[in-house]
């Protein structure tokens, strides 16, 4: 019988560089699931279906939250986004550790639905720098930034809710800690017992 995986909500406000250190997790550990959105805005360049997200149309979008197929979903910048409660179940059913890489309101409902759920936000080290990485990143133009960075201060507000606090400012640095949160999960008794049990003929 396999142990539960473990469900680690990654949050913070755009710009704040939840993809970058998920993709560097990943890389990581290779057994660590993620979880693909769904989302009704258009995709960015270079943007892949099915890996950045699933792209969906608003119609699609509403009939899977009316059918219960979303554990969480959140409106923001104009768009629907959300979470398919079918890939979260299979993978911490199986065993595997997921990773979310939502915004606050979405890992709140996570919390709800995986109370154990390691709760992880992530910060920019300031105001300036956080913008200056939103511009940097060249995928928005100034209305979407504007509007992404007006929300920074809701969002910084939930931040209270959260288990863990990683400043990214030194990429390398936010990856360990981050990671050092992964391996301490993976060392609790209930998930170690059981590999090291039959050595011992227990
Ligand atoms: P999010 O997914 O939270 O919106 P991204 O991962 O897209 O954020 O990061 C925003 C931008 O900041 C990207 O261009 C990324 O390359 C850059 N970035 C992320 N982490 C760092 C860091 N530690 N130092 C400098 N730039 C960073
Ligand atoms: P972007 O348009 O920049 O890709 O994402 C906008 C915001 O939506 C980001 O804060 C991102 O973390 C968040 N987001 C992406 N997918 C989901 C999701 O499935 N659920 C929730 N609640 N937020 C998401």
């Amino acid at each position: 019988m396999s142990v539960a995986g473990q469900v680690f909500v990654l949050s913070g406000p755009p710009g704040a560089g939840k993809s970058t250190l998920g993709k560097r997790l990943r890389q990581r550990f290779a057994d660590l699931a993620y979880s693909v959105s769904l989302t009704t805005r258009e995709p960015r360049p270079g943007e892949v279906h099915g890996v950045d997200y699933v792209f969906v149309s608003r119609e699609e979008f509403l009939a899977k939250v009316a059918s219960g197929e979303m554990l969480e979903h959140v409106e923001v910048f104009g768009n629907l986004y959300g979470t398919s409660a079918a890939a979260i179940r299979q993978s911490i059913d199986g065993g595997r550790d997921l990773l979310l890489e939502i915004e606050v309101n979405g890992g709140l409902a996570v919390k709800r639905a995986f109370p154990q759920a390691v709760m992880i936000f992530l910060l920019p080290p300031s105001p300036a720098e956080l913008e200056a990485r939103l511009r940097g990143r060249g995928t928005e133009d100034e209305p979407k930034i504007r509007g992404r960075l007006e929300r920074v201060a809701y969002e910084l507000a939930q931040a209270r809710h959260y288990t863990h606090l990683v400043v990214n400012d030194d990429l390398e640095r936010a990856v360990e800690e981050v990671a050092t949160l992964l391996t301490a999960e993976r060392l609790r008794l209930e998930r170690r017992w059981p590999l090291v049990a039959p050595a011992w003929g227990l």
